[in-house]
């Protein structure tokens, strides 16, 4: 017997497009699901469903929401100059969960990448730049590497005379600068301050 079910195949092949599942992990997946726990099964089946019809986009900052307008962008108490550019959802709530900010937020959908194939309009770019014209600084919340580096220069670009700020770059706490790559130690090095 090369398969127990249609069904079962299917279940098998559709845990693959999570990150880092292949055949056999998605094969133990799918038994311990159907074999120890039908009620978690059903669960994340609803769970999924749900989270895949209910959750969109907020139409301001593009964090993922169940109304148009996401809970930060509808809160009247949020400085609405202030305009934190971050790459992803998960990089928002790091910042909301640091207390640091409170302004609005922008949220990219990656960074600007021609080797992969990621044009400023995949990243969300246009939609960023039309955003930020209604704030007064717009703080650059972006990746410290190559693609964050364009994607943060394409921005700046783009928006003459704006008050544009990114991320200090430096020595991150508890590192050994000894282990550090060149390019951290440079920046940290360039972005020396006085004290
Ligand atoms: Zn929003």
């Amino acid at each position: 017997m090369k398969s127990f079910s249609p069904l079962f195949d299917e279940l098998q092949k559709s845990l693959q497009v999570l990150p880092g599942v292949g055949p056999r992990s998605a094969q133990r997946m799918a038994l311990m699901l159907l074999e120890r726990d039908r009620a978690s099964a059903n669960r994340l089946a609803e769970a999924l469903s749900k989270a895949s019809n209910d959750i969109q986009h907020c139409q301001r900052c593009f964090v993922l929401s169940e109304s148009l307008e996401c809970e930060i962008c509808a809160d009247p108490a949020r400085e609405a100059e202030r305009l934190l550019v971050v790459e992803n959802p998960g990089q928002l709530l790091a910042f909301e969960r640091a207390g640091l900010h409170s302004g609005q937020y922008f949220v990219l959908n990656g960074l600007i990448s021609p080797l992969d194939g990621i044009s400023p309009e995949d990243a969300r770019v246009p939609q960023c730049i039309e955003r930020s014209k209604t704030a007064s600084e717009v703080i650059l919340a972006l990746s410290s590497s190559v693609e964050g580096e364009a994607t943060c220069q394409y921005i700046r670009a783009q928006l003459p005379g704006k008050t544009v700020t990114r991320l200090a770059r430096g020595v991150p706490m508890g590192s050994d600068i000894e282990q550090l790559d060149p390019s951290t130690l440079g920046l940290a090095f360039g972005a020396r301050e006085s004290f």
